[in-house]
């Protein structure tokens, strides 16, 4: 076999490959999807939040518990409504709680 026809076949299994994927990824909208934040080893299910509700972009952190907090961007900064954040460093620690810090580190919020 020569190289030529080896590059060949590559490239006719990476056009597969693609076709593949791109068919999969056409079905997705139709799916069911979901988004979970792993902090610290604790999955919280992520939902927006109505941008009005509390701030440019927000979003609700839900333990499997139960145990709910919302995080937000303001214009002023971030906001989270857990213990951690209101009680400890509100005004005191500008990185904020470790959900403040976990929604920046993938993006949520800026
Ligand atoms: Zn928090």
């Amino acid at each position: 076999m020569t190289k030529t026809s080896e590059a060949t076949r590559s490239n006719a299994a990476k056009t597969t490959a693609m076709r593949t994927a791109s068919k999969a990824t056409s079905r997705a909208p139709g799916g069911f999807c979901r988004l979970t934040l792993t902090i610290n080893g604790d999955n919280y299910s992520v939902r927006p939040l109505p941008a009005d509700f509390v701030g440019i972009r927000a979003f609700r952190l839900t333990k499997r518990d139960g145990e709910a907090h919302d995080v937000a961007r303001h214009a002023h900064g971030a906001e989270c409504t857990c213990g951690d954040r209101v009680f400890r460093r509100d005004g005191i620690d500008p990185k904020g709680c470790k959900h403040i810090r976990a929604a920046r580190a993938v993006g949520l919020i800026d």
